[in-house]
């Protein structure tokens, strides 16, 4: 029987934090029953042909080159009691620490017909290649995706490019709605349909008919999407579930949204920890159970809990979810809570702010929306948005560090920048302060109009 300081179940970019960090310095061993871990962030980018498959494929020396063992193998089994983990192929090795980053599948709606042929989801390296195959060689026409959200509308429009016709069909009112509020998502809206993809909006699929494949899908507000002669598919991007199945008769305490751990990433038995997609934790923010099944959320989990294991004492403060996309010729992005998300908890104030990314006079300037949120009693920010005509990610982490660090929207007034030619509006603006700017300015307009005892915000004498 192999013995381990520490075994990874799991080898995705939480495993291989674990490996890159311990590997030197303790006996790891890494279990993952793929060929491949991916990069599954450029997944539809292969869809669209923009890249092959093959560059996507992470090299397995990501883990051995820390002197890690990668076991490929699935855990069919483990015993708390003995610390131990059975291998489909019978074997058994024995963990001082376990590490559970067995990542999350999606989810599909309980709805009939969804095991026909021609339904697919989309996470692993098997879904591209079944989504790819059917393409060429079943000569798709029409192409469904459900769920709008990040994975969503990078796959529509990686499917549009590649098939005739391409539909989108979300439950909610906008695009991308865990990510940005109605408001700011009008333009990817817009720029979803120059593209030539059907938006449905405020629908839900119902159910999907056809005798062996998929020939209907039928939604909510009566509408339906048919294939008539023609082979299509449909692909569901509703959210991910964590693997936790292995786990289910055993003692680790489980949550709606995956495996329960403290800050320290520990679960209720002692010497076994869980990190990545398979648990569930809270908002940095609010501090109630939040999604945030990313890979950003991931990687500093598994680090954290890396360095403490070797010695540091170092605490995971929950979900920020800054996350980014990218929509034809826009690039969008959003942190913290959407105004619609926080209006539940907070007094909520917003400020908007419209400039361009490099001076106006510099070929190449693009244009730069961006919506800042912020809780009016405290003017804490709360979240941001942004909608670009270039990157976004990092005016994004900006606010994301804002919010982490509890900074107000006066805070942001005073938000020290740079600023050249080709990178930046003028010194004479820039969108963050902008919008804190707008901030103030609309609640000193409030405030005047409030007597004193009215005045909710407290700290509004800077
Ligand atoms: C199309 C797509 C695009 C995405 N884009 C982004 C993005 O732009 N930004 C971002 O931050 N995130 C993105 N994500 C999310 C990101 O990929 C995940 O959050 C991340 O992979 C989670 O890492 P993980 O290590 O926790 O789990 P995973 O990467 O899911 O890895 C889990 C591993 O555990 C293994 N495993 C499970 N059960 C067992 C078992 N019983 N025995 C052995 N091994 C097991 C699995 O096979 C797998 O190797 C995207 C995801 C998808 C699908």
């Amino acid at each position: 029987m192999k013995t381990y300081d520490i075994l990874t179940i799991g080898g995705g970019p939480a495993g291989i934090t674990i490996a890159k960090i311990l590997g030197r310095q303790k006996k790891v061993g890494v279990i993952r029953p793929e060929d491949h871990s991916m990069v599954y962030c450029a997944m539809p980018y292969v869809l669209e042909d923009l890249i092959p498959i093959e560059k996507t494929l992470k090299r397995d020396e990501l883990i051995t080159d820390s002197g890690a063992d990668l076991i490929r193998a699935t855990v069919t089994d483990v015993s708390f009691e003995k610390n131990t983990i059975t291998l489909n192929d019978g074997s058994i090795c024995k963990y001082e620490h376990l590490i559970i980053a067995t990542g999350a599948t999606p989810m599909i709606p309980p709805i009939s017909g969804t095991d026909l042929k021609g339904v697919y989801t989309f996470k692993t390296e098997n879904d591209l290649k079944l989504i790819m195959s059917a393409i060429k060689e079943k000569r798709i026409k029409q192409a469904v995706v459900v769920g709008a959200g990040a994975i969503g509308i990078e796959l529509a429009q990686a499917l549009n490019s590649v098939v005739e016709e391409c539909h989108l069909v979300e439950m909610a009112g906008s695009v991308l709605p865990n990510l940005i509020d109605e408001d700011v998502s009008r333009d990817v809206q817009d720029e979803m349909e120059n593209l030539g993809i059907s938006l449905h909006l405020k629908n839900k699929v119902t159910h999907i008919e056809g005798r062996d494949r998929v020939d209907r899908i039928i939604l909510s507000q009566g509408a339906d999407i048919s294939f008539g002669d023609d082979e299509g598919l449909v692909v569901f991007a509703t959210g991910m579930k964590a693997n936790t199945d292995l786990f289910e008769d055993t003692e680790l305490r489980l949550g709606n949204h995956g495996i329960v751990i403290n800050n320290k990433m520990e679960t209720n038995i002692d010497d076994v920890y869980a990190v990545g997609d398979c648990v569930q934790f809270e908002s940095g923010i609010t501090h109630e159970i939040t999604l945030g099944k990313l890979a950003t959320n991931a990687v500093p989990m598994a680090r954290i809990l890396a360095h403490n294991i070797l010695g540091d004492d170092r605490t995971y403060e929950g979900y920020y979810n800054g996350a980014a996309t990218k929509v034809g010729s826009l690039f969008i992005g959003g942190t913290g809570l959407t105004e619609e998300a926080a209006k539940n908890r907070f007094n909520v104030v917003v400020g908007y702010s419209e400039l361009t990314t490099t001076f106006p006079i510099m070929p190449g300037a693009k244009h730069i929306k961006m919506k800042l949120i912020a809780d009016k009693k405290t003017l804490r920010v709360i979240g941001g948005q942004i909608v670009s005509g270039s990157t976004v990610t990092d005016k994004i982490d900006i606010i994301t560090l804002a919010i982490q660090n509890g900074l107000t929207t006066w805070n942001l007034t005073n938000f020290s920048y740079s600023a050249q030619p080709y990178q930046s509006f003028f010194p004479a603006s820039n969108p963050i302060v902008a919008c804190a700017e707008r901030i103030i300015a609309k609640l000193k307009v409030e405030m005047a109009n409030l007597k004193p005892d009215e005045c909710v915000v407290s700290e509004f004498t800077n």
